[in-house]
């Protein structure tokens, strides 16, 4: 039989009203058995995320010894929610008990967590379903990663003989048996870790928008739908600042197939969009995807004549920003030059420092640079890569904007090719590339 695993992202949960809207899409179709949600999310702009105010309370927490002044704009979100909703529901007592939990785990984690834990509560009493705690079910490795095997058992285990289950997206459990968040956004994995778990047809991932659009709908206004996109391309736009749905998203349902469907919570009737495993994707025929992009990289050039015939030049590069425990994005090389790509969060000022002397030790380069305040662009799809002159339309697109490139990275996956330009022109940027190759 088919089986539907629906996630409801943070805007879909905003409200009782919303909420209402989530029970009859759910209610519409009897496929859709198990439901995800994320902490309600902001009712209009300017507004701030339930999740955002527990991190709030958590500061207040390790500040103060209580979390009381926080913990009250999270109750009078979940009281008018429920005021709303208008079912019987004891939602202060459960917020007493939270807020009391809280202060007595004072874990980061576990306070983020309750955002999904009392919307999932709140949900699976308006559906008359069953609530399934994602710290009974959801596990995570001693290395903090992910335990697939261990959570898909579970996972079956506890839904079976439910006719309906709702869990909580963003966390599970540690092997010191505490509450654990996935990162931001990770509402979404928790999705298709239940997909997998239950073997669903499909992933209907519902948000905000009627689908993964062509670039950021915040840069341009109204932009093409993607109609079907392979999973490959989905991870490179996703990873690049799509986030309209978790880069890591895709790697529990991969081995199984399942393809995902992004939905409007808002306008249900929209096609969406189809993010489908290569064996059910067929291309486009369009040369280019979609576009994403990244504020805040920093770049460190480095320039040695003869680099290429110096046997270990990149490793011991590389290991000396392994040694500082950085993650490097990017690594374009030339034949005397090569760049590194590292988020600017990741290097404050002292541990650049540290890493150029480290790096002039290493290997004595003949010129050292730092290029700071880069944003980096990606141009996506698979049918850059077979046809002509895809790289020569992107940068005279750019350049007739009068935007400065400032590094190039071709993808060894050729489904992408990444520019780097000032943060000041990652808009325009992203702007003169959709007008390029969409309009
Ligand atoms: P949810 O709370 O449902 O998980 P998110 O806020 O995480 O929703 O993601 C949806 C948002 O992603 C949209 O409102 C949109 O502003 C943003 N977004 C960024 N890039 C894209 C894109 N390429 N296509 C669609 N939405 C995008
Ligand atoms: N509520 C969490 C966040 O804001 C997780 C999610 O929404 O997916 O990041
Ligand atoms: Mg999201």
């Amino acid at each position: 039989m088919s089986v539907k695993v629906c996630k409801f992202g943070g805007t879909s949960m905003a409200d009782g009203n919303v909420i209402k809207g989530v029970q009859k899409i759910i209610e519409s179709d009897t496929q859709r058995k198990y439901v995800i949600v994320s902490a309600p999310g902001k009712r209009y702009s300017g507004d701030t995320k339930v999740t955002d105010l527990l991190y709030n309370c958590f500061a207040e927490l390790k500040e103060s010894g209580s979390c009381k002044n926080s913990f009250a704009a999270v109750r009078a979100r979940f009281v008018s929610i429920v005021k709303e909703l208008n079912i019987p529901f004891e939602i202060d007592a459960l917020l007493d008990e939270t807020e009391a939990l809280i202060e007595r785990e004072k874990s980061e984690d576990f306070t983020a967590s309750r955002g999904e834990y009392l919307c999932a509560r709140i949900v699976a009493a308006v559906l008359d379903a069953k609530f399934i705690d994602a710290e009974d079910v959801i596990y995570f490795k001693e290395d903090g990663n992910f335990d697939g095997e261990k959570s898909y058992k579970a996972i079956s285990a506890a839904v079976t003989g439910a006719k309906r289950a709702v869990f909580p997206g963003f966390y599970g459990k540690g092997t010191d048996g505490k509450v654990k968040t996935f990162s931001r956004g990770g509402s979404d994995i928790s999705g298709s870790v239940v997909a997998r778990a239950v073997n669903a047809t499909v992933y209907e991932n519902w948000t905000d928008v009627s689908g993964f659009l062509a670039c950021d709908p915040r840069i341009v206004d109204s932009p093409v739908r993607i109609k079907t996109i392979s999973y490959k391309e989905l991870r490179e736009l996703s990873y690049m600042g799509a986030n309209v749905l978790h880069s890591d998203s895709i790697f529990p349902l991969r081995k199984a197939n399942i393809p995902i469907h992004i939905k409007n919570t808002f306008r249900p009737e929209d096609a969406g969009t189809a993010i489908l495993p290569s064996i059910r994707y067929t291309p486009s025929g369009n040369l280019v995807t979609g576009v994403a992009g990244k504020k805040n990289f920093t770049v460190i050039f480095i320039e040695k004549s003869h680099m290429n015939a110096e046997v270990g030049f990149i490793c011991k590069v590389l290991n000396v920003l392994a040694d500082e425990e950085i993650p490097v994005e990017h690594i374009p090389s030339g034949i005397d030059t090569m760049s590194l790509v590292v988020e600017s969060c990741n290097l404050p000022k002292a541990k650049l420092e540290k890493i150029l002397e480290n790096i002039k030790a290493a290997v004595a380069p003949d010129i050292i640079r730092v290029i700071e305040d880069i944003a980096l662009i990606a141009t996506v799809g698979h049918g850059m890569s077979s046809s002509v002159g895809t790289s020569a339309r992107l940068f005279n697109a750019i350049a007739s904007a009068n935007i400065n490139i400032k590094m190039i990275d071709q993808g060894s996956s050729e489904i992408n090719i990444i520019v780097g330009v000032k943060n000041d022109d990652y808009e325009k940027c992203i702007r003169a590339i959709y007008c390029e190759f969409f309009k």
